[in-house]
């Protein structure tokens, strides 16, 4: 067995020596446990807060342990009458080849027609994160401008297919014309390039002539200064992420503030943890997979293959090398 470590606490942008690999031995399930194959593993932004020290809503990776994360993956050795041998699972599991757990500590995947690795993108933490977000604090209504940033990624890209689903005008941003070309694929009114905008506020107006009704916040900084200052009255802004500034280190200036553009408009910016809307996670599934069966949502994912290059798909995110969700598939069920 093998497993991934935090080696350091990064000072800004996390690099490989940020991880070391461990190699473990097998250990033996006891009962109630069952042992599980990782297959596909999610690789997330917010990871790199849980690299810090410092105070969040969830607690630091310990140094030296290993970093866990969402998995997909399938159970190779059970002595819980919850799982077989063959079942597969999704869970929050260290980054190891094999994770042994407690049956009740995975959730078993029912439905197999749905490609498994969409468990960990458009069915998972992301697709949840779009549909409660966006419908709960966004609310966007039929003929209203929403707007989402980070809009190729696993967040935005269904924020924005959601938002088309409710009858809302959409307007993405996102980091390469190549994300822009997707961006239209799945249906997006206009998406904007933030690194070729010239005048990225002048951008957003052109694209949003009506105002923007609701913004949808997965990266702040300077992007998110442009479109609050397109905001109409009584707008509401899902405060999603802020990946913009994660590598930033504490002691550096983050730039312009939001507040008085927020106080301006009366807008409503309401933060958000995916874990808040738990007890409702089964309804969004169910959602979410009725429009993927009717061809309403459509997803992608970015693949990297082998345990080895996880640290390299986590870098990866921060450099925007993925289009829709970005997943390491470490082996065939
Ligand atoms: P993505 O799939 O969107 O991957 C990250 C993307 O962010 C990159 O592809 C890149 O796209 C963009 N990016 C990277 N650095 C910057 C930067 N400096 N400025 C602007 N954009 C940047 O990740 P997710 O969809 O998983 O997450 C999106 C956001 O949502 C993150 O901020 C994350 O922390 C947050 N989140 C919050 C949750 C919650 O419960 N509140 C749950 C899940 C995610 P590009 O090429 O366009 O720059």
């Amino acid at each position: 067995n093998q497993q991934i470590l935090l080696a350091r606490r990064p000072e800004g942008m996390p690099t490989k020596e940020t991880f070391a690999f461990r190699d473990i031995p097998k250990d033996h399930p006891e009962d109630g446990q069952a042992v599980i194959k990782t297959l596909y593993l999610s690789v997330d932004p917010y990871m790199r807060g849980r690299m810090s020290a410092g105070k969040s809503y969830v607690e630091p990776f310990a140094l030296n342990e290993p970093i866990s994360g969402g998995v997909v993956g399938e159970v190779v050795e059970s002595r819980s009458e919850k799982l077989k041998v063959g079942d597969k699972v999704q869970g929050l599991l260290n980054w190891q080849l094999y994770n042994t757990v407690d049956a009740a500590s995975v959730r078993k995947i029912e439905n197999t027609d749905v490609p498994l690795s969409a468990y960990l993108s458009v069915l998972g933490m992301t697709g949840l994160t779009a549909y409660f977000g966006l419908l709960d604090i966004g609310q966007p209504k039929a003929g209203e401008t929403v707007v989402v940033s980070g809009a190729a990624g696993a967040v935005g890209s269904i924020v924005g297919q959601i938002a088309k689903i409710k009858g809302a005008r959409v307007v993405g941003i996102a980091g390469s014309d190549e994300k822009i070309r997707h961006l239209q694929e799945l249906g997006f009114d206009k998406g904007i390039n933030y690194r070729t905008a010239d005048n990225l506020q002048k951008a957003v107006e052109e694209a949003c002539p009506n105002g923007v009704d609701v913004y949808f916040d997965n990266v702040g900084g300077s992007i998110s200064d442009a479109v609050l200052n397109c905001l109409n009255d009584f707008a509401r802004v899902p405060l999603c992420g802020a990946i913009s500034s994660y590598n930033i280190p504490e002691h550096e200036d983050l730039g312009p503030r939001i507040q008085p553009n927020l106080l301006k408009t009366r807008s409503m910016i309401k933060a958000f943890i995916i874990g808040d809307y738990s007890k409702d996670f089964d309804k969004g599934i169910k959602d979410l997979a009725e429009w993927l069966s009717q061809g309403k949502l459509k997803y992608k994912e970015t693949m990297i293959e082998g345990f080895e290059n996880v640290p390299k798909a986590f870098l990866g995110l921060f450099e925007g090398k993925n289009l829709g969700k970005q997943l390491v598939k470490i082996s065939d069920p």
